[in-house]
């Protein structure tokens, strides 16, 4: 029988008023599990809960912030492969991708617990004679976290994480497809002696839970990753709520990988595939622009199709599995209406596109690959979030450059070449938050900050130190000692 998993509010689990059952995308015919949705007078319940838990977490000492997180980071370092299955299971990664992902989050959470010993404030003469001025952080309050499907533990943990290091307390409401790492983790945290109300679990739909988060008045911010569609709902929310919320989005990327001639064929290769296809090409930060120069198009273009030739896709537990399923039938529609939408518009598919089945009923789709693509077709310039990627020539550099720069996304970019040249003017000029060399745009460090520009973030950055920026307001303090 199937143990329905509860919401954790105010220290205590509690069941909801509905339930949402969490499908495997590698096999539709296995529930991963049940768990009760929270309604409105649920999430409320919680933001209560977190808001009369917030002031004496706010003056907790950093030894017992650093003692709860570390015990997190700990125990989830220790259950890593157990995790990262169930993450494989629930969200369609390979096994590595979910135990590495896992890992992330143990780490973020170690990181954090340094950084709970390292919060210190500023202290200077004032202008005017004999005053004292004193700059110090103090938490926000409460704070909503409202996280997206393609990396259930990660962003859930570079959110919570500091959110508790600075002193918060939080509500944090999961994707809906995806509710078993948050859940895993609110037991972890649960168990980690933090008191009752300051970490608080809602799973439920953004209709409902997300909106009760964005209309309290004693919610103080809201962390979101998601599409951009929602995030300027969240926005707007937040803007008109009384008192205004502190807000931080994390939205879509159209990024691109700049190949240029002296590239080492070898390396832009790997950088693609692993950049444009790896957790099924559903990142943001996923490499969707191939904008390759004249000189090396056709060779990394017959490279490029060889090698995703040679790729397993099938089961997310298998052994020797390069990708996964894509997440659910919608997603799974999105990346099909887009392969249709780039043949239509002339683009030509030079390898996959096309369902897969295997031996059990999953969202198998072959990468595309489109060739003789140009910057103004629609699948190079919307977010797919699947494995689709487009090649666009270049006629050179600058012409690379242009190309990489003309979207409405800037979150990361990359480029392959053996130049010190390029690549240090592309690192400069680049419209992206996040710029790598010889590397694919996705896969990063957490103990340094993550984030966009453009259309694809709003706010503060999250990770590293910068994430205090976000989770704390400044005080300035004058004293006349007299
Ligand atoms: P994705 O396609 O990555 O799931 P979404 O933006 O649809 O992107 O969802 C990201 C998160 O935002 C999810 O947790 C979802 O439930 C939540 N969400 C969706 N719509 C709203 C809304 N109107 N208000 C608050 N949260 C929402």
């Amino acid at each position: 029988m199937t143990v329905l998993q509860k919401n954790f509010i105010g220290g205590e689990w509690v069941d909801g008023s509905g339930i949402t059952k969490n499908i495997n995308p590698s096999n539709t015919n296995d529930v991963v599990g049940e768990y009760a949705k929270a309604d409105k007078a649920q999430t409320e319940k919680a933001i209560a809960a977190a808001k009369a838990a917030a002031p004496a977490w706010g003056r907790s000492t950093p030894q017992e912030r650093f003692d709860a997180l570390n015990k997190i980071s700990v125990e989830i370092l220790a259950r890593k492969e157990e995790l990262g299955r169930l993450l494989a299971r629930e969200e369609g990664k390979t096994l590595p991708e979910g135990i590495g992902e896992v890992a992330r989050a143990g780490q973020i959470f170690a990181f954090f617990a340094g950084e709970a010993l390292r919060l210190t404030g500023e202290k200077g003469a004032s202008v005017r004679p004999g005053l004292e001025v004193e700059i110090t952080r103090e938490p926000m309050g409460v704070v909503g976290m409202i996280t997206p499907w393609n990396f259930p533990i990660a962003i859930p943990a570079w959110k919570i994480a500091p959110a508790l290091c600075y002193g918060n307390t939080v509500v944090f409401k999961p994707a809906e497809l995806v509710p078993g790492c948050g859940h895993a983790l609110s037991e972890i945290i649960a168990r980690s002696g933090i008191p009752a109300g300051v970490f608080n679990l809602v799973v439920g739909s953004g209709s409902v839970v997300g909106q009760t988060l964005l209309e309290s008045p004693d919610v103080a911010a809201i962390s979101f990753t998601g599409s951009v569609q929602t995030g300027r709902k969240i926005a707007q929310a937040c803007v008109l709520s009384n008192p205004m919320k502190k807000f931080q989005l994390e939205m879509g990327g159209k990024n691109p990988l700049v190949v240029l001639d002296d590239a080492d064929l070898k390396v832009a290769v790997e950088v693609a595939v692993n950049g444009a296809y790896f957790s099924t090409g559903q990142r943001c930060t996923a490499s969707s622009r191939l904008i390759v120069t004249a000189g090396i198009h056709d060779r990394f273009v017959a490279a490029m199709t060889e090698r995703l030739k040679g790729l397993t896709i099938d089961d997310a537990l298998k052994s020797g599995v390069h990708i996964g399923p894509v997440v659910d039938q919608s997603q799974l529609d999105q990346d099909l209406r887009y392969i249709k939408i780039g043949q239509d518009e002339g683009a030509k598919l030079a390898w996959g596109g096309e369902l897969l089945n295997r031996e059990t009923p999953g969202f198998y789709l072959q990468p595309a690959l489109f060739t003789e693509a140009n910057n103004q077709m629609r699948i190079a310039r919307e977010e797919v979030f699947g494995p689709v990627a487009c090649v666009i020539r270049a006629k050179d550099y600058e012409e690379a450059l242009a190309i990489s720069n003309d979207t409405e996304f800037g979150l990361a970019s990359g480029i392959c070449t053996t130049s010190l040249k390029y690549a240090s003017h592309y690192k400069r000029n680049s419209e992206a938050g996040m710029v790598m060399v010889n590397l694919p745009t996705a896969g990063v460090d957490y103990h340094v900050p993550f984030g966009g520009r453009k259309g694809s973030s709003y706010g503060a950055r999250e990770q590293g130190a910068y994430a205090r920026e976000f989770y704390t307001t400044v005080k300035t303090a004058y004293t006349f000692p007299g």
